[in-house]
């Protein structure tokens, strides 16, 4: 795309993988893998290497992004795009590539609702099809044209979370792949 638009779109995917990929590796430290109990009640969806790989962490309050400067905040006003779009503290989670970060609300002893963790592994099986940059492309190209509940990664989330909850089973990793031509291999 070489509109404006589109432009600052590519520029905030870059920016963006880029924060998701450091929140990543700043918060692994912290984190856990996923319990076997969790691991056993996940398994009829997942691919036993996103239950492996996943990892949880419990922090009072999502991260906000720290990539909005003043100047991209100013283009995406002009562009009629919120840029409170953008703030997680509200979120009872957010992933970021394999790493699930649950908020606790400040909660001694929060309790992880199976849809929820489910909603989270979703995402994890997504970044897992596409890497963290097509995800990101993909997310953001979607939040600038139907929000947060209508960019495919969040639309594909809560579907599956609805059908979860039914008690259907089905392949998550079979519908991420569905989302996008897919990881690009390096060189
Ligand atoms: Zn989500």
């Amino acid at each position: 795309m070489t509109n404006i638009f589109g432009q600052i779109l590519d520029h905030l995917s870059a920016v963006a993988a880029n924060w998701v990929a450091a929140q990543r590796d700043r918060l692994r430290p912290q984190s856990r893998a996923l319990t076997d109990a969790e691991k056993m009640a996940m398994a009829p969806w997942f691919a036993a290497e996103t239950l492996r790989k996943a990892r949880v962490v419990l922090k009072e309050r999502c991260p906000s992004p720290d990539f909005l400067s003043p100047e991209l905040v100013a283009q995406l006003r002009a562009l009629n795009v919120d840029p409170t779009i953008f703030r997680m503290e509200t979120m009872a989670g957010i992933t970021f590539d394999e790493l699930i970060v649950i908020a606790t609300w400040g909660r001694a002893m929060p309790r992880l609702r199976p849809g929820l963790l489910f909603h989270e592994l979703v995402h994890v099986a997504q970044y897992r099809a596409l890497g963290v940059e097509r995800f990101m492309a993909i997310y953001i190209r979607g939040f600038g044209e139907a929000g947060y509940r209508g960019t495919p990664p969040e639309a594909q989330a809560y579907a599956l979370t609805v059908r979860f909850e039914r008690g259907e089973v089905f392949s998550v990793e079979e519908e991420a792949g569905r989302l996008g031509p897919g990881r690009v291999e390096g060189p």
